[in-house]
Order: structure tokens, then sequence, then C-alpha cells
């Protein structure tokens, strides 16, 4: 069974086709600056431990022109699409068969995620039309969340903002933190039900999740994808009164402040740089900013593993995962040291080797096991598409 993975973005598309006979990924590519003068589609085929390239430079005027370029590189049979959808709200507690029903209902919260959803059903639309008769399938990124706890998930403010407005944490990566969690309970030879976890998605987007057996209790992002620790560009959870102080003292628009607190926070309104790579050769060159901005991560992603021990009582493993999290080894020795206490104990030499396998970085003595463990979010969403097909 060929399945076609889907996950558009306002101004790209990126895409992958497995094999989930053989499990293997047959090819892949992205369509980037869709809407632009000259938009560019990369595209990859994998053939017998052989990558070949190929690059097409045009202008791309919308996504349905993106898919049906993307379609004209691939010449193998497709038997259904999997789609990455952002924002499920509370309609979706799991991958969905998608009908004219879901995808009304994936309209209904646009509101909830305006940069995301749209060009997600855009993304549906043009499968549809593309591929007519074969079955569409949504994993939303906020599924994995739906097993959050109402204490957990509400915010306090008055008990009718969630019920009139739908004010509450969603969580987002919940593909990437499934995928870790499953493939981590895997590795360490054990059921996903009887492992307790704390995954850390730490990519230019972060979030932290405390996943008891299997069924995430917290995720550090909440209504929107803005807060928890801070990140590449965003600025993670603030006093919520700073938003109108700074309207009332700077006389910007709510607009301009959406822009500010989305793209030019995080590392990047501390130093300058939201790129790691950038801000570790700025440290090293004595630029005390980005030694400030690492110092802040690391220091807030401690305070969520901190808290999320104390969520999960009993912690068996942490999982790093995402750019940062797979490849930044000052920021997950900077963010663990000092967690003795806890029973996190790190080998330093070991972290230090950049190793693109999933692998553990603790000492023999560590009561919790650290692993790095690349992510795949396609890989999960080839998975629950066809577990929805499975059981239709
Ligand atoms: P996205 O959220 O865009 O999917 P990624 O998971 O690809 O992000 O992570 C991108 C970030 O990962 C980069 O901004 C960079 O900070 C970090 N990163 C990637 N590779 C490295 C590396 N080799 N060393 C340190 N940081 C890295």
């Amino acid at each position: 069974m060929n399945i076609l993975i889907i996950n558009t973005g306002s101004s790209s598309l990126k895409y992958q086709l497995f094999d989930m006979t053989a499990a293997g990924v047959l090819t892949g590519g992205v369509v980037e600056r869709i809407g632009e003068a000259e938009g560019v589609l990369t595209h990859k085929t994998y053939e017998n431990g052989e990558v070949k390239k190929n690059k097409i430079t045009q202008a791309i005027p919308d996504h349905q022109a993106a898919m049906n370029l993307m379609a004209e590189q691939i010449s193998h049979g497709i038997d259904a699409v999997g789609h990455r959808v952002v924002q499920g709200g509370e309609s979706f507690k799991e991958a969905t068969l998608i009908t004219e029903d879901v995808k009304k209902a994936i309209e209904a919260n646009n509101p909830l995620a305006p940069l995301h959803n749209p060009p997600n059903l855009i993304g549906i639309r043009a499968a549809e039309a593309l591929f007519p008769g074969k079955p569409q399938v949504a994993v939303f990124d906020t599924n994995f969340h739906q097993t959050i706890p109402e204490k957990a998930f509400l915010y306090a403010l008055p008990y009718d903002y969630y019920t009139n407005h739908r004010i509450r944490k969603y969580g987002f990566h919940g593909t990437s933190h499934k995928y870790v969690a499953n493939e981590t309970a895997r590795l360490m030879g054990k059921n996903p039900g009887d492992v307790n976890l704390i995954t850390l998605h730490l990519g230019n987007g972060c979030s932290i999740s405390a996943v008891k057996g299997g069924k995430c209790q917290d995720t550090s992002m909440g209504m929107t994808p803005l807060a928890g620790v801070m990140m590449g560009t965003r600025c993670g959870d603030l006093d919520p009164a700073i938003f109108g102080y700074l309207m009332t003292h700077t006389g910007l628009s709510q607009d301009e402040l959406d822009e500010v607190l989305n793209k030019k926070s995080g590392l990047k309104g501390i130093c300058g740089y939201n790129d790691l790579r950038d801000i570790h050769d700025k440290s090293a060159q004595g630029d005390t900013n980005a030694a400030l901005a690492v110092d802040m991560f690391a220091y807030q992603i401690k305070k969520y593993i901190g808290a999320y021990a104390a969520v999960l009582g009993r912690v068996d493993a942490l999982v790093f995962t995402a750019g940062v999290g797979e490849n930044d080894e000052i920021v997950r020795w900077k963010a663990l040291e000092g967690l003795d206490f806890l029973g996190i104990e790190i080998d330093k030499a070991v972290n230090d080797v950049r190793n693109p396998k999933p692998h553990t970085i603790h000492t023999e003595n560590s009561r919790i096991q650290v692993w790095v463990v690349p992510t795949d979010e396609e890989r999960q969403i080839a998975i629950e598409t066809r577990g929805v097909l499975e059981k239709q």
C-alpha cells in the first residue's frame, strides 16, 4: 500500500510517499515560495539506496499548482493520502477519514489556527481533485494532546470563555511527540503503556510534553503555538499583562505586537539570531547576549522538566528530538546539568558526539534514561493513515 503524506504550510508544501509494505520512503520533496514570482520544487527519489534529486524553478501561483507539479514528479501508484492538519480542536481525538463533514469541522477550527488550517484544507481539496476516489485521512497536531485532563488544559479565566470561545490549551507537535514516545518505548523494549516519558521537541518551534503510559498529560504549548518555552523567534510564556502594557506604552497595534511576539522574540529577541548554530558561534566570539539567550533557553527547558517530573511522579526517560534536540549538545547539557537529584546523569563525552541514529546519552548510574530520537512526523502520519483505513 502506497500512502502519500501531504503537509501544506502557508507558502510551502512538503510531501512523502511511503510504501507501507516495505515500510520505506519511495519519493518525497518540498515546494517552496508558492505564490511568489519564482517558486522551487525539490524532488527526491530513493531507489536501491541511491537518492536522485530533481529541482524545478518556475512560478507556482497557488497550492493547487504546487500539488499538480508534485503529482507530475510521482510515477508510483497512490492508494491513499494522509494530511497533516494543525488544529483539530476538540472535534478530533484521533486520525480521521476525511468526509464533507470533516472538512466543515476543520474549517470551523480556522479561527483557532488562521495561518495553518486554511492551507491544510486547500491541500486536502487539491489532493481530492488529483486522486479522485482515493481515501484521504487527516492527522491533527492536536490529536495526541486530547488526553490532557481538564485541570491541565483549562486557563484560570471565567469558565464560559472555554465553553463559549473554546479558550483552552490544545498543544501542538502532537504527531512528533507521539512518534518519539512510541519509538523510545520500543527502543527501551517496553510497551508505550508501561513507560512515563518527558518528550522534548526542540526545533524552531519548541514544545515539551509529559506522557504517562502513552497518554499525554500536559504540554507546554497552549491555545496557540506561542506558549511554553522560548523558541527561535517566539516568546513562549509571558505575564499576560505585558501585552496590554505594551499596547498602551509603545503605540504598537495588536497586529504589530503579534508580529513582535511571534517573529522578533525568543532567541532572536534576546541576541538577534534564531538559529542556534549562529548563536553558539557568536557566543564563542564573546557575544554576551548570545550566551544569555542560550542560558535562558536551557533554564526554561529545565523548569519544564522539573514541572513535568512532578506531574508524572515517576519518569522513565527523557526524549530529545527535532533540529535542536537532536543536534545541539550544548543546549541538552545546560538543560540537564544539576538534575542528578532527580536521577538524571548525562555522559558528557557521549552527549558531545553527533549521532543521527536514536541513542542514549545517560550514564550507567542514571536512574532516568535520556534518549535522542530523530522525529519522523511523516512516518507517524502514514502509520495512522493506514490504521484508519484498516478500521474501515
Ligand atoms: P522546524 O521547527 O522549522 O521544523 P527544525 O526541527 O528543523 O525546525 O529545527 C531547526 C533548528 O534546529 C534550527 O533553527 C537550528 O537552531 C537547530 N539546528 C539544526 N541543526 C543544528 C545543529 N547541527 N546544531 C545546532 N542546532 C541545529
